[in-house]
C-alpha cells in the first residue's frame, strides 16, 4: 500500500552523522540527540509497507548502521569480532524454541517436566539412554541444558560440557574497553528508551515532542485493523471485503496479517476517508451484541516510528547477542531506576497488554535474550516481575490474547528455577501474591460465601485459573528438611493461609437434595465445580508436600487447617437424636441425607486428612507436651465425608434417580482416576482416622444412624412388614454399609495410613488393573493416577508383577499379564474398583480357580500392617456392634428363609470374618494378648435376645450351619464359607486350642452329600428347560431355512461360481501347454453356462448377450500411482488428447469393484432410490454423507464398498463364435505390415493435401480393395480374410445390454478425464481402453510387489473385475462405436509409421520413448480387427458379418509382435548399465542383442560409453520387457478364457516366468529375433524412429525425464527410523506463502515427500472455484485427487479424496509397546514400525484411499463434521 506522496531522502553523510553523535553523547541526553536524526529519517524509511527488501536496506543505511559505527567508533564487524573472541561461551544453552519444535525431557533425571532439552543437546546427551519424554514445544521457552537447577545428574550434554581450566568467572563488562562501555550505555538506554515510548504511545496524530515534524503533519492516515480472539476469520474477511472494498484474496492477506502480527494496516488515505471505514467495520462486527473488531485511524508518521521501534527491539536483540558484556550492560542499563522510580524492563513489561501481538512476541524475545540468560539478571527480573504480578495478571485477564502471547507467560521461566521459587517464596511473599491475586477473581463468583459457577463459563474466570500453573510452579520444588528458614515459614505459611481461605469458598458447594417425585427441571452446574478441583489437585499435595518437610510447618498448617475446618462445618446448630442398637446408645446429629442438602466438595476437610496423615512422621500426637496440636472433634470429622457415602450408597441403591446426570457425573468423578485421590481416597483416609480416634461402637452407631440402618440391626426385622421397594432399598443399603465397613478396614495402601511404600501402593494398583484383563501400556498407564510430575511410577513396579506378552512379533503390541503368584493379592474390594470392574475381576478370578481346580472363593488379602497411629481401627473387628452385626447377618443367612438378607451381605460379613482372622493370625504371631477377635466368634455371644433360646450359638456354630444349608446359590460364596471354617480351625491351631478332627472332615461332608443332591436336582431342572429352549429354536431356525431357503443356497459373492477359479478350465489343454495368440492359439473349451445371483432380489440367471443383463459394481478414478514423476496430475481434461499414453504414466484411470453383482434394472431402482431419497433432504444436509452422490457415488448395497458405476457382466467371448479358418491364413509379418502400412497411408488426408478441405488431419479408413489392389493375388486374398469372421449377429445384444454399456463407458470417460458426460465425445472409446490397460496394469505391479504368481493368486473381485473390464472395452468397440475407433486406430498406427506424413509438421511431436505401449497395445488390438470389417465388398463375400471378432487372431498376434519390437527399441536405447545380476554363460541371445544394439546406437547416432557384455544385455532385455509381457498375457487371459500354463501359478523366477508368458502370447522367446530378418518395411520402420530429433534430445544427458525400464514399482517415501527426526525437521518447515512464518499443521504428502502448511489460511487457494487448504491441493496436483499424507505435529496419517471426504488412520509410528500415539499425548519414544508402513504403502498401491474413507466415515458419524477440504 502506497502513500500518496513519498517523501524523499534529505542529504545523509554517515561519517559526519557518527562524528557529531561522537562529539555530544557525553555531554547531553544522546536521545534527545537520535530523535533529531530519527525524526526526519524514520518518515522517510517507514513509509510503505509495500517492499519489505526495501524498506529493510533503507533502515540499515540511514538508521541502523550510523547506529552501530558509533557503538563500536569503527567498523562493526571488525569490533564485535574482537568481542566475540574474548567472551566466554556460555555453559548455558538457552536455545529458544519455536512453535512445534521437539523437546525431550528425562524422566529420570528432570527436577520436573518443564525442564526440557533441545534436539541438538538431547542427541548428545546421556539421558537419551534414559527412560524420556518426547514432545513439542508450544513456542517461547528455552533449553535448560547446562542448567544445574534443571537437572538433578547429568547437567550438560557433549557440546556444553565445560572446558577445563576456563572456571575463572570474572565480570564480563569489566572485560569491554571503557570507551565502549560509555557509548554501548547511550545508545542501549537511548534505544530501549524510544522502543518503550514508541511501543506504548497511544495517540493517534501527534507524536512526542522531539519527532514531531516541523509544520502540519500531512493528511495521511492509516486505517489500523487489530486482532482479537473474539472474531472469526470469516468474520474478519467478509467485513473488509465490505469496508475497503478488496477482493477475497486481499482480504484474507490482511486476516492473515492481523492474525500474525496482530495488527495491519487495511486502509491508507485521508484521515475521512479512514474514519470511514472504521466506522464501517466496527458497525459491521458490533451486530448482535458482539464486540466490534478494534480499529483505529493512525497518522502514518505514528505507525512508522512505531515500525521503526519494533525494528529497533530486533536490533538490540542482535546486538546484545554480540558479548557477553554487552548483554549484561543491557540488563544492568534496563533494570536501573528511571525518572518516577521505574525501570525501562519494568515499563517494557508493564505495558505488555497494550502492545499490539508482534511487539509482543518481540518484547518477550528481548526479556528472554537479555534477562534471562544470566542467573543474577534473571534474579533481578523475577523480584521485579513478583512485584508487579497482581497487575500483570489482572491485565493478562481482561486481555484477549492467548496466554502464549502474555507476559505472564514468562512464569514457567522463572517460577520453576528452584532456588528463584525459594527465594521469591521466602522473601517476596510469592505464594501470598498468586493467592491474593486469585481469591480477587473468586469475588465476583462468590455467592452465601462459596464458589458458584454458571453454566457458560467465564472466559476471564478461566484465564485467571492460569495464576493456578504459576502457584504450582511456585511449589514444585520443595525445601528439604534443612532449607527452611523463619522467614521461608512465615511466608510459606501465610500463602498457606490464603490458600485455605480458597479451599474455604469451595468446602460445601454444589450441594444437592435428594429429588423426589418428578424429576429435575434443570440440570444444576456441576463442571466449574470440578474444573477448579482438577487444577487444584496438583497444588493441595504440594503444599501437603511442603507440610509434611518440616516439623513446625507441620503443627502450624494443622492448626491453621483444624480452625478453618471448624469455621466452616456449623454443625453445633444441628439437634441430635440417640440410636440404640444391641443396648448400646450414642448420641447422633441428625441430618438426614435422603432430604437435606449435600456437597461432595469438601476440600478443607480433605486436607486436614492428608495433613493427619503425616502427624505419625514427625511423632506427633495430639497428648504430646512439646507441641500444642488443635485436636478436633472426631464426630465432626466424620461427619460430612459419611454424608457423602451414604449418598453414593443411596444413589447406588437408586434412590437418587430423579437427580439425573448431574448427579451421576459428579460421583463419577469423584471416583474417578482423575480426581479420587484429593476426593474420594482422602474420605477413606478421614473416615479412618475418625475410626482410630473415636470408641469403637459409637464409631459403628454413627454409621447405621447415617445410613438409616437401626431398624435393619433389630433382630425381629425380617418379621415385620412393609413395603416391598423400602425393604429392597434397606438391603441394598445394608451391603453397601458392609461394603464400607469392609474398605474402612480394609484399605491400608496408603501412605501414613499404613506400612506401606510408594512402591507398594503402585504396585498394588497394577496388580488389581491387571486382575481385571491384562492391559497394553497406555490402558494400564491411564488407570492410574499421576503424580505431579504426570508419573504414575508404573515403570518401576510393573516389572516384578507382570510379563509383557507381545501379540504380533511384528509390531510389536502387546499387553501385560499379572504374574500367577500376584492373583493372590486380589481383593474384589478393592476401593477403586467400579461396579462394573468388580464383577469383570472376580468372574475371571473364578474362572482362572475353576480351570486350576482350586475353591472358588476369594477370600480377603492378608493386608499391611496398620501405623501405630491407625492400630484403634481394628478395634472395631471385635467391638460388640460389629460383632453383633455378624452374627445377625449369618443367623439370618442360616434361617431356612429371610426376607432381609442378600447373599451379598452374607459375602461381605465373611470377607469381614477373614480380615478378623487374617489379623487374629498377626496378633497371634506377635504376641498380642489384646486382639482376641477368634474368641468373640467361637464363644456364645449374649448380644442377642435368641441367642438365649439357642444356648451355644456363636458365630462359628452358624457358620457350620450355613455350610449344611442348601440356601447359597452361588459357588464361590459357599466355597468361602468353606474357606472361613477352615481357617477359623487353623487359627485355633496356632493358638493351640484343641480341634476335634472328626469336626474337620464333617465340614466337607455336607456339601457332598446334601448340597450335591440340592444341585444334582438344580442341575437336572435347568437341563430340561434347556432342551425345551434348544427344541424350539431348532423349530424356528428349520422355518427360517425354508422360509429363505434361495436366499441359503444362492447367496454367493463370487462371479460365475460355476465356473470355479482361472485353473480348473485348464482340462482342455492340460496335455499341451496353452497358446492364447497366434496361429496355434488352443481352441477355448465351450464352456459350461456362466451363472450369476443378484445380490437385490436373490435371482440367479445365465449370462448372455440377450438376457437380463447383468452388472458389476465398480469405482473409476484417476490415478497416479502408476507415475514416474510426481506432482503433475491431470488437472483440466477438457482439452486433453488421451489416445497416447506418456511412458511415465502420469495420470491414468483406474477401475476397481468389490465384486458384488446384480440386476441391471435392480441396480437401477436402487440407485433411483437413493437419488429421491438425497432430493427429500434439506439442502444444508446434503453433503453430510460418506459418499457424494452428486459425483454419482453410492454403497455397495452388501458390503458398503464406495463405488461411481457400474460395469455391465458378459458371456466370455469362447461361447460367441469363432474366426473363420484361421488356420487357413499363409499371411507372413512382413505381408501383414504392409497391409497395414498401405492401410494407413491411404486413410491419412493431411492438411493442404490434394482432397482434405479441412485444417486439421483427416484419418478415415479407406476402402479394403485400395489396399488388396496393391497386392500380389494371393496375399491379397489372404490379407482380405484376415476381416472376415463369422459369429452372433450384433442385433443379438440386448437394448439393456448396450445402455450399461454406454453407461460404463460414459463413466469411465467423465470420471477418468474429470470432464462433463458426453456420449458422443471421441474420446470415449479411447478412455474405456486405458482403464483396461491401466488397471491390468495396476494389477501386474501389486502382483509383482507381492512376489505373487501371474495367475492363481487374484481374488476373484479382481479377476472378475479384470475380465469384465476387457469384455466390455472390446464389445462396446466393436458394437457401439466402430467409426470413432477406427479413427484412433488409424492415428495410432499413424505413429508408427512416420512415413504416412508428407507434411512432417503434421507428425506427432513424439519419439517412440514417449509412449506407453501397454495403453497402445490395448488400443490397437481393442481397435484393429474391425479396421476394415465394415467394408462394403466383404459384406458381399461373407454373410452374417458383423459382430465381436473373436481375440487372439493373426492380427492380434502381429500387432504384438509389433510393439514388442518397439518395446525392446526402448529397452535397447535406455539401458542403463548398473544393476545387472549374475553372469550366464554361453549366451547367444546376447551376441544378436548387442549387434542390435550397436546397430540402433549408431542410427540414432547416440553415443554409448560403455558397450554392455553380451549376457547383461540379454538378461536386461527379458528382465526389462517381462512387466509388458506380464499385463498382455492378463489381457489375453481374461479375453479369451483360455486358461494359464501351470507355469505362470507359481513363482519361478524371472527367467523361467519369462519363457513361460513368452510361450503363452505366442512368442519367440529369442526377443532378437523381433526385429531380426523382419522385412524391409520394418527396417525401414525402425529407421526412422531412431533418427526422429525428439529421441536424441531425450537421452541427452541433460534430460532427466527419460523413463528406465523395468518400470520402477512406486513406493511410499523412506520414512526415518526415529521419530524426532521428523519432528526436527519440521520445526524448520516455514510457511511457503508467509515469508519465513511457522506453518501451524505441517503435513508431508507420503508419495512425493513434499511439505505442506496445512489447515492454514495462509496457504488456502482456489481450486475448482472452492477454497481449499494446502494437502487438498496437493492432493490434486500429485495424487489426481486422492492424497496421503503424515501430519507429523499430530503424528497421524491423513487420507483425503474427491475434494470434500477424509479421514485419518493410525500412522506407522510405535512406542515400545508397540502402541502408536496419534497427537503426542503420551509422549515415548516412537520408531517406524515396517509392518504397518508397508501396509499403507499397500493400501495406497492398491487404490483403497476412496474405499478406506468412506468405510470410515461412515463407521464414524464425527468425521463428517471436519472441514476436510481446508486441511
Ligand atoms: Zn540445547
Ligand atoms: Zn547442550
Ligand atoms: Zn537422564
Ligand atoms: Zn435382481
Ligand atoms: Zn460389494
Ligand atoms: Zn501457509
Ligand atoms: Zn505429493
Amino acid at each position: 500500500m502506497a502513500t500518496k506522496h513519498n517523501l524523499t531522502a534529505p542529504e545523509f553523510n554517515q561519517k559526519s552523522l557518527v562524528e557529531e553523535w561522537l562529539a555530544t553523547y557525553f555531554k547531553s541526553d544522546f536521545l534527545k540527540v537520535l530523535k533529531k536524526h530519527w525524526r526526519e529519517f524514520v518518515l522517510v524509511v517507514f513509509q510503505s509497507y509495500d517492499d519489505p527488501a526495501h524498506e529493510e536496506r533503507l533502515a540499515n543505511k540511514f538508521l541502523l548502521h550510523p547506529l552501530e559505527y558509533f557503538l563500536c567508533n569503527g567498523d562493526p564487524e571488525v569490533v564485535f569480532r574482537q568481542l566475540k573472541e574474548v567472551d566466554q561461551p556460555s555453559q548455558l544453552c538457552g536455545h529458544v524454541f519455536k512453535t512445534g519444535e521437539p523437546t525431550y525431557s528425562c524422566r529420570e533425571c528432570a527436577t520436573d517436566p518443564t525442564c526440557v532439552l533441545c534436539m541438538d543437546c538431547f542427541q548428545a546427551s546421556v539421558h537419551k539412554k534414559h527412560r524420556y519424554r518426547m514432545s513439542t514445544s508450544g513456542g517461547g521457552g528455552y533449553c535448560d541444558c547446562g542448567d544445574p537447577e534443571a537437572w538433578k545428574s547429568e547437567v550438560f550434554c557433549e557440546n556444553h560440557k565445560p572446558k577445563t581450566g576456563t572456571n575463572n568467572v570474572q565480570n564480563s563488562i569489566e572485560k569491554l574497553p571503557n570507551d565502549l562501555v560509555n557509548r554501548s550505555s547511550a545508545v542501549l538506554l537511548a534505544c530501549l528508551g524510544y522502543a518503550v515510548q514508541m511501543l506504548t504511545w497511544d495517540q493517534c496524530d501527534t507524536l512526542p515532542d522531539n519527532l514531531q515534524p516541523e509544520g502540519e503533519l500531512s493528511d495521511t492516515y492509516l486505517c489500523m485493523l487489530f486482532n482479537d480472539e473474539v472474531h472469526t476469520y470469516e468474520q474478519v474477511i467478509s467485513t473488509l471485503q465490505k469496508a475497503v472494498d478488496c477482493t477475497h484474496k486481499a482480504a484474507v492477506d490482511y486476516a492473515t496479517t492481523v492474525d500474525r502480527e496482530g495488527r495491519s494496516a487495511v486502509k491508507c488515505g485521508t484521515y475521512a476517508e479512514c474514519e470511514r471505514v472504521r466506522g464501517q467495520v466496527e458497525r459491521n462486527t458490533s451486530r448482535h451484541g458482539s464486540k466490534a473488531l478494534k480499529v483505529q485511524v493512525m497518522h502514518s508518521a505514528v505507525v512508522a516510528h512505531q515500525q521503526f521501534a519494533l525494528r529497533l527491539i530486533q536490533w538490540l536483540q542482535n546486538i546484545i547477542g554480540q558479548s557477553d558484556g554487552l548483554r549484561q550492560l543491557f540488563c544492568m542499563l534496563s533494570m536501573q531506576h528511571e525518572t518516577n522510580a521505574q525501570s525501562l524492563m519494568e515499563m517494557l513489561l508493564l505495558a505488555d497488554t497494550q502492545l499490539w501481538k508482534i511487539a509482543r512476541v518481540q518484547s518477550h524475545q528481548l526479556m528472554m535474550a537479555g534477562v534471562l540468560m544470566d542467573q543474577e539478571c534473571k534474579k533481578r527480573f523475577s523480584i521485579i516481575f513478583t512485584k508487579n504480578y497482581s497487575s500483570l495478571t489482572r491485565d493478562f485477564i481482561q486481555d484477549d490474547h492467548y496466554r502464549t502471547f502474555s507476559v505472564t507467560n514468562i512464569t514457567v521461566q522463572i517460577f520453576t528455577v528452584p532456588s528463584l521459587a525459594r527465594l521469591l517464596v521466602s522473601e517476596h511473599n510469592l505464594l501470598s501474591v498468586i493467592l491474593k491475586t486469585f481469591l480477587e477473581t473468586c469475588e465476583e463468583k462468590k455467592k452465601d460465601g462459596k464458589l458458584s459457577f454458571e453454566r457458560t463459563s467465564s472466559p476471564t474466570f478461566k484465564r485467571a485459573c492460569f495464576s493456578l500453573h504459576d502457584l504450582k510452579y511456585a511449589l514444585i520444588c520443595k525445601p528439604s528438611p534443612g532449607e527452611w528458614t523463619d522467614q521461608l515459614r512465615r511466608s510459606f505459611l501465610e500463602g498457606y493461609t490464603y490458600f485455605l481461605e480458597l479451599l474455604k469458598l469451595m468446602e460445601g458447594m454444589d450441594a444437592v437434595k435428594r429429588q423426589t417425585g418428578q424429576h429435575l427441571e434443570f440440570e444444576p452446574e456441576w463442571e466449574g465445580a470440578f474444573n477448579l478441583q482438577l487444577k487444584l489437585e496438583d497444588n493441595i499435595v504440594l503444599f501437603l508436600d511442603w507440610c509434611a518437610s518440616d516439623r513446625e510447618v507441620l503443627i502450624q498448617s494443622y492448626n491453621k487447617t483444624v480452625e478453618a475446618f471448624n469455621a466452616c462445618k456449623n454443625l453445633d446448630a444441628i439437634k441430635k437424636e440417640s440410636c440404640t442398637v444391641a443396648g448400646r446408645q450414642a448420641e447422633c446429629l441428625k441430618y438426614d441425607v435422603e432430604t437435606q442438602p449435600i456437597s461432595i466438595h469438601l476440600p478443607v476437610t480433605r486436607v486436614l486428612a492428608g495433613l493427619h496423615t503425616y502427624l505419625g512422621d514427625h511423632f506427633l500426637s495430639f497428648e504430646s507436651t512439646d507441641c500444642h496440636l488443635m485436636r478436633p472433634v472426631a464426630a465432626d470429622l466424620l461427619e460430612f465425608p459419611l454424608r457423602v457415602q451414604v449418598m453414593v450408597a443411596q444413589s447406588n441403591a437408586n434412590m437418587w434417580r430423579r437427580n439425573g446426570y448431574a448427579l451421576i457425573n459428579q460421583i463419577f468423578f469423584y471416583h474417578n482416576v482423575k480426581c479420587r485421590t484429593e476426593m474420594y481416597d482422602r474420605d477413606v483416609v478421614m473416615l479412618q482416622i475418625a475410626a482410630s480416634m473415636m470408641d469403637n461402637n459409637e464409631y459403628l452407631l454413627q454409621l447405621i444412624h447415617k445410613y438409616k440402618l437401626a431398624n435393619w440391626t433389630k433382630e425381629d426385622f425380617d418379621r415385620q412388614t412393609g413395603q416391598e421397594d423400602s425393604l429392597r432399598q434397606t438391603v441394598l443399603l445394608a451391603e453397601e454399609f458392609l461394603s464400607l465397613l469392609i474398605v474402612i478396614l480394609g484399605e491400608r495402601f496408603i501412605a501414613g495410613v499404613g506400612e506401606v511404600s510408594k512402591e507398594d501402593i503402585v504396585r498394588r494398583e497394577v496388580i488389581h488393573q491387571l486382575c481385571i484383563s491384562p492391559l497394553a501400556h497406555s490402558e494400564l498407564a491411564k488407570a492410574l493416577p499421576e503424580d505431579t510430575n504426570h508419573e504414575t511410577g508404573l515403570e518401576n513396579v510393573v516389572k516384578d508383577v507382570a510379563t509383557f506378552k507381545k501379540l504380533s512379533p511384528a509390531t510389536g503390541k502387546g499387553r501385560y499379564e499379572l504374574k500367577p503368584e500376584f492373583y493372590a493379592y486380589y481383593n474384589p474390594y478393592f476401593y477403586h474398583y467400579t461396579k462394573g470392574d468388580k464383577s469383570k475381576s472376580e468372574e475371571m478370578q473364578v474362572k482362572r480357580r475353576k480351570e486350576n481346580n482350586q475353591l472358588q472363593a476369594l477370600p480377603p488379602p492378608v493386608p499391611p500392617k496398620f501405623r501405630p497411629m491407625f492400630l484403634p481401627v481394628m478395634g472395631l473387628l471385635q467391638c460388640d456392634i460389629m460383632i453383633y452385626v455378624i452374627e445377625l447377618v449369618l443367623a439370618r443367612a442360616a434361617e431356612v428363609r429371610s426376607r432381609s438378607l442378600s447373599e451379598t451381605q452374607l459375602e461381605r460379613v465373611l470377607h469381614l470374618i477373614g480380615m478378623g482372622l487374617h489379623e487374629q493370625k498377626r496378633a497371634i504371631e506377635e504376641g498380642n494378648r489384646q486382639f482376641d477377635f477368634l474368641t468373640r466368634i467361637c464363644t456364645p455371644s449374649s448380644l442377642h435376645s435368641k441367642a438365649k433360646k439357642e444356648p451355644g450359638r456363636s458365630i462359628q456354630t452358624l457358620l457350620e450351619k450355613i455350610m449344611s444349608s442348601n440356601n447359597i446359590t452361588h459357588d464361590s460364596i459357599r466355597d468361602l464359607v468353606i474357606w472361613t471354617v477352615k481357617t477359623i480351625t487353623e487359627v485355633r491351631q496356632m493358638k493351640n486350642e484343641p480341634v476335634a478332627m472328626e469336626k474337620e472332615n464333617a465340614m466337607v461332608a455336607p456339601r457332598d452329600v446334601k448340597a450335591e443332591a440340592a444341585r444334582r436336582k438344580k442341575q437336572v431342572a435347568a437341563e430340561k428347560r434347556r432342551m425345551k429352549i434348544m427344541a424350539q429354536m431348532s423349530a424356528m431356525q428349520k422355518n427360517f431355512i425354508k422360509e429363505n431357503s434361495e436366499l441359503f443356497e444362492n447367496t454367493s459373492t463370487e462371479l460365475f461360481p460355476r465356473i470355479g477359479s482361472d485353473m480348473d478350465i485348464s482340462d482342455a489343454g492340460s496335455s499341451s501347454f496353452p497358446v492364447a495368440v497366434g496361429c496355434k492359439q488352443t481352441r477355448p473349451s465351450l464352456s459350461p453356462p456362466q451363472l450369476a445371483t443378484c445380490i437385490l432380489c436373490q435371482e440367479e440367471q445365465e449370462i448372455t448377450l440377450t438376457s437380463k443383463a447383468i452388472v458389476l459394481t465398480a469405482f473409476v478414478q484417476k490415478s497416479t500411482v502408476l507415475s514416474l514423476h510426481h506432482g503433475n496430475a491431470l488437472l483440466n481434461g477438457d482439452l486433453f488428447d488421451p489416445l497416447f499414453m506418456r511412458s511415465d504414466l502420469p495420470t491414468g484411470t483406474h477401475t476397481s469393484s468389490c465384486g458384488h453383482m446384480m440386476h441391471a434394472g435392480c441396480w437401477q431402482s436402487f440407485f433411483d432410490n437413493i437419488l429421491a431419497r438425497e432430493r427429500r433432504r434439506p439442502l444444508r444436509f446434503r453433503h453430510n454423507y460418506s459418499h457424494d452422490i452428486e459425483k454419482m457415488e453410492f454403497l455397495c448395497p452388501l458390503c458398503e464398498c464406495i463405488c461411481n458405476t457400474v460395469i455391465p457382466v458378459l458371456p466370455s467371448v469362447s461361447t460367441l463364435g469363432q474366426e473363420s479358418s484361421v488356420d487357413k491364413l499363409q499371411l507372413s509379418f512382413a505381408d501383414w505390415l504392409d497391409g497395414i502400412h498401405k492401410t494407413v497411408l491411404n486413410s491419412i488426408r493431411e492438411p493442404g493435401s490434394v482432397d482434405s478441405r479441412s485444417r486439421l488431419t483427416v484419418y478415415e479408413v479407406c476402402p479394403l480393395v485400395t489396399i488388396t489392389r496393391q497386392m500380389a493375388g494371393s496375399v491379397a486374398q489372404n490379407f482380405q480374410a484376415l476381416w472376415a469372421y463369422m459369429s452372433v449377429p450384433t442385433s443379438d445384444v440386448s437394448e439393456e445390454t448396450k445402455e450399461m454399456l454406454r453407461k460404463f463407458s460414459r463413466d469411465a470417460y467423465s470420471f477418468g478425464l474429470g470432464v462433463e458426460v458426453d456420449d458422443d465425445n471421441p474420446r470415449v472409446p479411447i478412455m474405456l481402453w486405458n482403464t483396461c490397460a491401466f488397471s491390468l496394469m495396476a494389477i501386474e505391479q501389486q502382483l509383482r510387489d507381492d512376489g505373487k504368481p501371474l495367475f492363481g493368486q487374484l481374488s476373484s473381485r479382481h479377476s472378475d473385475c479384470l475380465r469384465s473390464l476387457v469384455q466390455v472395452a472390446s464389445t462396446y468397440t466393436q458394437i457401439v462405436s466402430p467409426n470413432q475407433s477406427n479413427m484412433h486406430c488409424i492415428r495410432l498406427l499413424s505413429f508408427l509409421f512416420p512415413d504416412s506424413f508428407k507434411n512432417k509438421d503434421n507428425e506427432p511431436p513424439m519419439c517412440i520413448l514417449d509412449v506407453e505401449l501397454f495403453h497402445y497395445l490395448v488400443a490397437i488390438v481393442m481397435s484393429l480387427p474391425s479396421l476394415l470389417r465394415g467394408d462394403a465388398e466383404l459384406l458381399k463375400v461373407y454373410q452374417g458379418i458383423g459382430s465381436v471378432p473373436p481375440p487372439g487372431g493373426i492380427n492380434h498376434q502381429y500387432a504384438l509382435q509389433l510393439v514388442l519390437a518397439v518395446h525392446l527399441i526402448q529397452v535397447l536405447l535406455t539401458f542403463d548399465q548398473e544393476n545387472c545380476g549374475m553372469e550366464v554363460d554361453g549366451d547367444y541371445e546376447g551376441e544378436a542383442l548387442l549387434i542390435l544394439y550397436d546397430h540402433i546406437h549408431t542410427i540414432a547416432n547416440v553415443p554409448q560409453q560403455n558397450t554392455p557384455l553380451p549376457w547383461q544385455l540379454s538378461l536386461h532385455v527379458r528382465r526389462s520387457m517381462l512387466p509388458l509381457l506380464r499385463c498382455v498375457a492378463l489381457l489375453f487371459h481374461y479375453w479369451t478364457g483360455i486358461p494359464s500354463p501351470a507355469e505362470l501359478s507359481d513363482v519361478e523366477g524371472e527367467m523361467k516366468e519369462f519363457d513361460a508368458v513368452c510361450k503363452y502370447l505366442g512368442v519367440n522367446d529369442h526377443m532378437s529375433r523381433l526385429l531380426d530378418n523382419q522385412g524391409e518395411i520394418l527396417d525401414s520402420m525402425v529407421n526412422r524412429w531412431c533418427k526422429n530429433s525428439l529421441l536424441k534430445e531425450r537421452l541427452s544427458a541433460a534430460s532427466q525425464s527419460v523413463v528406465q525400464y523395468p518400470l520402477r514399482i512406486n513406493k511410499l517415501i523412506e520414512l526415518p527410523y526415529d521419530y524426532s527426526e521428523l519432528i526436527n525437521k519440521v520445526s524448520t518447515f516455514t510457511c511457503p506463502k508467509s515469508d519465513g512464518d511457522d506453518s501451524r499443521a505441517p503435513t508431508m504428502c507420503l508419495v512425493c515427500g513434499q511439505m505442506l502448511c496445512s489447515q492454514s489460511y495462509c496457504c488456502q487457494t482456489e481450486f475448482e472455484g472452492v477454497t481449499v487448504g494446502a494437502a487438498t491441493e496437493h492432493a490434486y496436483k500429485c495424487g489426481a485427487g486422492a492424497g496421503i499424507f503424515l501430519r507429523v505435529r499430530e503424528c497421524q496419517i491423513l487420507l483425503l479424496a474427491g475434494r470434500t471426504k477424509g479421514c485419518f488412520v493410525p500412522p506407522p509410528y510405535i512406542d515400545d509397546y508397540g502402541e502408536t500415539d496419534q497427537g503426542l499425548r503420551r509422549g515415548n519414544p516412537l520408531h517406524l514400525c515396517k509392518d504397518s508402513y508397508a501396509y499403507l504403502q499397500k493400501l495406497w498401491m492398491s487404490h483403497a484411499i476412496p474405499e478406506t474413507i468412506a468405510h470410515s466415515l461412515e463407521s464414524n458419524a464425527t468425521l463428517l463434521t471436519i472441514d476436510w477440504q481446508h486441511l
